[in-house]
């Protein structure tokens, strides 16, 4: 049996997704709208147990974390403070022959990646001509030509770093014409100057006539949690270390906006700021990454699938942050960040409302503005990590093939199947007697259409873990067989005992026991 693995592109997944009713591109009838997509009836089920998944965790599971919902629109003042307004910005750079657009960072990281490329080649070449006894690190430190590579790294990302630093366009763009980047669709270099494009979407809040102000669709949940800091402190009754945790729709306008649901204009995002006492944002830095990545290897995703990346040019608001990465079918990307944001939220909208944001302690007599360290997700990208990996093609013993999502059970969007083996002889009777009991506790769906093997297929390639039959034995004994997706295998079990055994299989409990 062979699992696709490597091979599988966003491409499989996305057309999957689309003939199985989980992502739709949104208003399709009119050709769509570009990076903004529907969740289907499938769709909807699995995004739905990740958010459970997430809240479970993070709210239920902390004495600590409380939730709240705030809304999409917020006083335009907010996006000031924070920094959106004069700096959630992209620096643009377009080719004047194929008229495409990019983003000048990324052109410039593209780059970079091509040297690092060179190294690892050489790196591959010296490992097999030396054998066993290779010494990666010492070949990477003394060999002439990657310590070159390496400097050339080295310089690239020093200009760059610095250019953007400076808000220096003209600095950005020198650096790609002195790189002799070349636009991947035209080959030529014939590029526009780099321009900044801030990615909030405006809109209107009253109409014209009465002096309509401009307002935003907020880029990130963050700020209703910042905004709503101390009514929730006082409310809870909670004392720092504290989190606000909240799971919403964001909307950014993104320029390059491509790769299915990585990078969409509207998106959902699932963050928890956690409040903390200045000095301690270290350790609860700490503490966050790995309690995140613990969540996500509780889902048996795989582990080698996960991996941090720390980054080196922080924000100007942030003393540590990095991201948890994820093996997407376009490589290694960022699916979670962790932040230590320092007071810097807070401290502006003090500064921004006049009001004080402050913790009053009283055992120690002493009043502060929190730090915050925050953990960041998209839902969207997470449902993609899920998809990613689990859509598998597999050529079975029998020489046949099927398409199988091997979703974690507690996220299937159908936990359960249940098939009566045929449509007659009291056996759909019986099947729908038993699918009112399970419809109760699990999400079921009852099929009686087709050989049974086809609808197996089916199960399989919305990912439902479990399928019941019901056959003639059924009728004298009340037992019925359980088939398990990834195995196959089938067992039998009493109608009695249906629902624990499910229950064992798909709680989300025992995933929450793990982390
Ligand atoms: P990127 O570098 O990929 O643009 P970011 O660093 O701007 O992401 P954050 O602002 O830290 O992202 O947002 C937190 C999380 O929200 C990201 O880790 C990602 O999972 C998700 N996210 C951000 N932008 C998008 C988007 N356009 N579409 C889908 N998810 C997104």
């Amino acid at each position: 049996m062979a699992n696709s693995g490597d091979s599988i592109t966003l491409k499989n997944i996305a057309s999957h997704c689309k003939e199985y009713g989980f992502i739709y591109p949104s208003s399709e009838i009119y050709d769509g709208l570009g990076a903004t997509y529907d969740y289907g009836p499938y769709g909807s089920e699995l995004k739905n147990n990740i958010k459970e998944y997430w809240w479970k965790a993070m709210v239920r599971m902390n004495e600590n974390i409380v939730g709240i919902d705030a809304a999409i629109f917020m006083h335009p003042t907010t996006w000031k403070a924070s920094g959106h307004v004069d700096a959630f910005n992209d620096p643009l750079i377009d080719n004047k022959d194929s008229k495409k657009r990019y983003r000048a960072d990324v052109l410039i990281e593209e780059q970079i990646a091509k040297i690092e490329g060179k190294i690892n080649k050489e790196v591959t070449k010296a490992a097999k001509r030396f054998g066993d006894s290779f010494d990666e690190a010492q070949f990477v430190s003394t060999n002439p030509r990657v310590v070159k590579y390496k400097g050339q790294i080295a310089d690239i990302e020093e200009r760059m770093k610095t250019s953007i630093e400076n808000g220096d366009l003209e600095a950005l763009k020198q650096l790609i014409v002195d790189l002799e980047i070349a636009d991947p669709i035209s080959g030529t270099r014939n590029w526009t100057d780099v321009r900044q494009f801030n990615l909030m979407f405006a809109t209107e809040l009253g109409s014209t006539a009465d002096g309509a102000e401009k307002i935003y669709l907020r880029p990130e949940t963050a700020q209703g949690i910042f905004v709503n800091y101390l009514n929730v402190q006082k409310t809870s009754r909670m004392k720092p270390p504290f989190g606000i945790a909240q799971i919403g729709k964001a909307f950014r306008n993104e320029i390059i906006a491509r790769q299915f649901i990585f990078r969409m204009r509207e998106f959902e995002q699932m963050e928890m700021q956690f409040f903390i006492k200045p000095g301690t944002e270290m350790e609860w830095y700490e503490h966050w990454k790995e309690k995140r990545m613990n969540w996500h290897k509780a889902l048996g995703l795989g582990e080698e699938k996960y991996r941090f990346h720390d980054h080196l040019n922080l924000a100007h608001y942030a003393n540590a942050a990095a991201d948890i990465e994820f093996d997407f079918p376009m490589g290694f990307k960022e699916l979670e960040g962790i932040h230590s944001r320092t007071d810097f939220d807070l401290g502006a909208h003090e500064k921004f409302s006049g009001k004080k944001l402050k913790y009053y302690d009283n055992a120690t007599n002493e009043s502060y503005t929190p730090f915050v360290v925050e953990t960041s997700i998209g839902l969207d990208r997470m449902f993609l990590a899920v998809m990613s990996a689990s859509y598998t093609e597999e050529k079975l013993e029998d020489g046949s093939e099927r398409t199988v999502l091997k979703i974690p059970p507690v996220l299937a969007p159908v936990k359960v199947a249940v098939l009566p083996l045929v449509n007659k002889d009291g056996l759909p009777e019986k099947a729908q007697e038993i699918m009112k009991e399970i419809m109760l506790d699990f999400n079921a769906q009852y099929d009686a259409k087709d050989a049974i093997g086809k609808r197996y297929r089916r199960q399989d390639a919305i990912g439902t873990p479990y399928c019941i039959t019901i056959d003639h034995e059924t009728l004298e004994n009340n037992t019925v067989t359980i088939r398990e997706r990834d195995s196959m295998k089938q067992m039998r079990v009493s109608i009695a005992e249906l629902i624990s055994t499910l229950e064992e299989k798909v709680s989300i409990k025992n995933l929450l026991r793990k982390i």
